[in-house]
This record gives structure tokens, sequence and C-alpha cells, in this order.
């Protein structure tokens, strides 16, 4: 029988290998299509037993020293990077992107604990002195409570490193509820929490599907969400979770487009399209998907880009390989459908990823680097987030043309523009209608310290993940107006108006 993989609670996996849980999922290595675990799906009554946990963990959390707290932090950067290898060997085997792409997502999650360890700077309140006669005013943000991260398949160490230290760091507890298709890197993560010297209760897992997710939007104790996900999902995660009166941050899906002019570097392009649109199969919600060619540019871009797709490798993450296989089997068949149903519209297939020869096992989730030209933007390849090693070649007139298709769609997540003219360049930055904007960067994900979040039906509620929109959406503002008798301050009396003079 395959290894259980079940929930963190109280400092520790729960329950251990017995009892079995009543619900429970298969968890694959994609590389070979065989069941390497089984994933425990909570029930409400188990969220329940873990947010309790949390709410007491969590006060005592709220009230330990920021010194503290911070060397907390500093401690889970430490061991962290001194286990980046296992946590990566873990995302390969369930997620299947290749291994070095793996240390590179848990490098961009370790970037955000490095920026946590500085939230005693970001937590600083204002004072302002003698407002009034003897009257002060000064500002703190104060800790939320139990906080709820809800995480998506793709990057199942980098997404709840976008906000676990951030949410750590502001004094709150908090309870992960990971993708129940690559599971195991939260117990990772849970134990080098533990090892940093993190109290008990103050970070949770809860292993677990639609059941677990409802019950944490509906918990009276769970008072904010942050979710990364696809874009029906993010829009309930929010809808819901504000009805019952929380906070919440909802990632959605994302379609990016690549904007080419006809004064670029196409060589610089080609190489760039290649590594965006086939980085990790194209599993990234930053993936480039569509690449929008201003005329004449296609015509030379199209076969550089061929060129390069001929000299990757598919196969196994373990093995070297530039690009893995897709997350499941429905999945992978879900992307080749829409490779199907693009050259049946009318696009060409120029690079068909439908036969490939992977480096690895017969059974794995396989699916080649494919590209279709003369893509249109009724056909479903364009008008859906497809989550897979598919480019879409666009052909459009004009600058102009290409930046109505761009904020036509309605995702708005990322978006590059490859130039040489810095006046283009600039116009497009201030024109699209799109979160994170590259110029000659085909992935413009921001550093830590910056805040990362798209536009439209990219992402629902207000605040971007981590840099200060995420210590601001982890804490909560207050404002204190104090006035200390003294012998020389003389007593306002009684008046019943609002004081008029200054
Ligand atoms: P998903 O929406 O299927 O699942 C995300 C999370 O929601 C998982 O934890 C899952 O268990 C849970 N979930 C799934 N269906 C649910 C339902 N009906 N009710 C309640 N909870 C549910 O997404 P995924 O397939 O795991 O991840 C890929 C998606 O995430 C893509 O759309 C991608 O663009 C998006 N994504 C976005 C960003 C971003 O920053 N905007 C980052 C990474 C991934």
């Amino acid at each position: 029988m395959s290894t259980l993989i079940p929930h963190w609670r109280a400092g520790a996996r729960w329950p251990g290998t017995t009892p079995e849980p009543e619900r429970y999922a298969d968890v694959h290595d994609p590389a070979t299509g065989q069941v390497s675990g089984r994933v425990a799906l909570a029930s409400g009554a188990e969220v329940d037993a873990v947010v309790a946990d949390a709410v007491a963990a969590g006060r005592e959390w709220a009230e330990t020293s920021l010194s503290r707290r911070t060397s907390v932090l500093f401690a889970f950067r430490e061991v962290l990077v001194r286990r980046r290898e296992e946590v990566a060997a873990a995302i390969t085997a369930e997620h299947g992107k290749v291994l070095d792409d793996a240390l590179g997502e848990v490098q961009r999650g370790l970037e955000v604990a490095e920026f946590a360890c500085g939230a005693p700077h970001l937590l600083k309140g204002g004072f302002s002195e003698g407002v009034s006669s003897g009257v002060d005013v000064y500002s703190i943000r104060q800790a939320l409570g139990v906080v709820a991260v809800i995480s998506p398949f793709n990057f199942p160490a980098m997404v709840p490193l976008w906000f676990v230290p951030v949410a750590i760091a502001c004094g709150n507890a908090v309870v992960l509820k990971p993708s129940e298709k690559d599971p195991s890197t939260s117990l990772l993560l849970a134990e080098i929490w533990a090892e940093a010297g993190l109290p008990d209760g103050v970070f949770n897992v809860v292993q677990g599907d639609k059941v677990a997710v409802d019950s944490l939007l509906t918990h009276r104790d769970v008072k904010a969400v942050s979710f990364v996900g696809s874009t029906p999902v993010a829009r309930y995660v929010y809808e819901t979770g504000t009805a019952h009166g929380k906070r919440v941050q909802a990632l959605g899906g994302a379609k990016n487009h690549m904007v080419v002019l006809p004064d670029a570097d196409l060589e610089a392009a080609a190489d760039a399209a290649v590594s965006a649109g086939f980085g990790s199969a194209g599993e990234r919600c930053m993936a480039i998907s569509a690449l929008v060619c201003v005329d004449p540019v296609a015509d030379r871009l199209v076969p550089l880009i061929a060129e390069r797709m001929a000299g990757l490798v598919t196969g196994d993450g373990r093995r070297g390989s530039d690009m893995g296989p897709l997350v499941t089997a429905t999945h992978r068949d879900k992307v080749a459908s829409y490779v199907d149903a693009g050259a049946e519209a009318g696009a060409s297939v120029v690079v068909d990823g439908r036969g490939v020869q992977p480096d690895g096992a017969e059974g794995g989730f396989w699916l080649g680097p494919t590209m279709l030209d003369h893509v249109e933007t009724s056909m479903s390849v364009y008008t859906d987030e497809i989550f897979g090693p598919v480019l879409s070649v666009l052909r459009v007139p004009s600058y102009d043309a290409a930046l109505d298709l761009v904020n036509a769609n309605p995702y708005g997540n990322g978006t590059a523009i490859f130039t040489h003219d810095g006046g283009a360049a600039r116009r497009f930055q201030h024109e699209v209608e799109v979160g994170m904007v590259g110029v000659n960067v085909p992935i413009p994900v921001p550093m830590a310290y910056y805040s990362f979040g798209g536009w439209k039906s990219s992402l629902f509620g207000d605040s971007h993940a981590h840099g200060t929109e995420g210590i601001h959406f982890f804490t909560r503002g207050k404002v204190v107006t104090s006035r200390w008798p003294t012998p020389d301050l003389p007593r306002p009396g009684i008046d019943l108006g609002f004081p008029q003079h200054r």
C-alpha cells in the first residue's frame, strides 16, 4: 500500500500512519505515471480541530516579542537553505518539473522568507507628537489571528512561501491547504518551521479538497484567506470568503502575451519565447502562452523558435531534461485536446509535441513543446488558459492592434514587450492593462520586496502577494489618540461639540 501523506497539527504529522483517513486521493509521480502516495482529505471536523489549535497558538505568537519572532524567521531561512535540495526533490517527484527549475522555485520562496526577516522595520507605525495640547496620535499594525493559505499544484513551495513567512512574521497563525496533487512539500515546509523553533500550532497543514477549502472559507475563526489557483475557483473563494466576513486575496489564472515589435532583437526574443513558453512545461501562471508578432516579425521569428524547440529534451526531471511531464494524465489529455482543436480551427501546427519521444518511462504524462502559428483570437487554444507547453502565435499589423489584443483579454497577470524602442516600451507599460510587465524580460516576476499580482480575472481582491502589500494584508491598523494629564495642562472640561480651535 502506498505511503500516506497526512496533515500537520501541533508540530507533528497528524494522524501518523494509523488510523486510515476516511477519504484520500492518489498522488502520482508524473514522470512514471505510478501512484506514489495517498493524501488524506480532511473532513470539516478535522479542519475545525486544526483551526482551534491555531487560534490558541496564534494568541501566544502575537504576544511574542518582535525580536523573538524575527529570530525564528532567520532560522527558517537557514534551515530552508540547508534543506533546499530535499524540498526540490519532493517537488519534482510529485509535480514533475525538472530539478533545476524546482531549485529555482525554492529560491524564489526563500527570497520572501528573507524579506519577512525585515518585518520589524515594515511593522513600524507612525507617531505625531502634539496634534493638540498634550495630545499625541500614533498608529500600530496588529496581527489578524488565524489566516488560511490555499495553494495550487504548480508551485508547491513558492506559492505557500509567498504568504506564510509574511503572515507569521506579522504575528499570525497559518493553516495551509496545499494542492492535493503534490502535497508532500507542505510537510517538509512544516518540518523546517519546527526545526527553526516556531512554536507548535503556529504553522499547520490541512490536506484536502473542496471540503477542506469550504470549511476554511466559512470558519468563524479564520480571519483572512490568501488563495492562488484557477480563475473560477479564485472567484468562488473570493465571493464565499468575503461573504463570511473575511479579508480575501484570490489570485487566479492567466493568459500571458509576449508582444514582439519589428525592431526587436529576434534572436533574444526567440530565446525568451522558448524559455518562457516551455519552462515547467508551461505550467506557470507567468508562462508565455500567446506570442503576438507585429508584422512582419512572425515570418522571421517563428523559424528561429522552431529551431530552438528542436533541441529541447522532454523527459524525467531527475535526468537533466529541459522539460518534464504534465502534472496528471487528465491534464496532459486536456492540453493535447486544445492542440487538436486549434489545428481543426485552422491554425498551423509548426512543432507538434503530441508524438514526443521522452527520456522517461512510458507511463509518464508526456506532451512535448508545441507551437501553433496563425492562431486567431476566436480559437479555444487562445481563449482558454490551457496551462501546458503550447505556444500560440498571433499575427497583428501594428503596435496598436497588439495592445488592443492584449487589453481585450479577460486575464491580466503578466505580459512582455520586446523592442529596441524605449518610447514604445514606455507607452506599452503605461497603456497595458496587466499587473506585471516585462520590457525585454519575458517572465517579469517581481522580487519579494515588490508585490506580485495580476489585474482583471487574474486577481480578486485588492492586495497583491508579499512586499508591503503582504504586510498590509496580514495586519490591521489601529490609531491611538492619547492625552496624559500633567500639572501644567488644563483639564479640557466639558465640551459636547467637536473642537473648533487648533
Ligand atoms: P485549482 O483552482 O484547480 O486549485 C487551486 C486550489 O483550490 C487547490 O488547493 C485545490 O484543492 C482547490 N480547489 C480546486 N477546486 C476547488 C473547488 N471547486 N472549490 C474549492 N477549492 C477548490 O488550480 P490548480 O490547477 O491547482 O493550479 C493551476 C491554476 O493556478 C492555473 O489557473 C494558474 O494560472 C493558477 N495560478 C495562478 C497564479 C497567480 O499568481 N495568479 C500562480 C500560480 C498558479
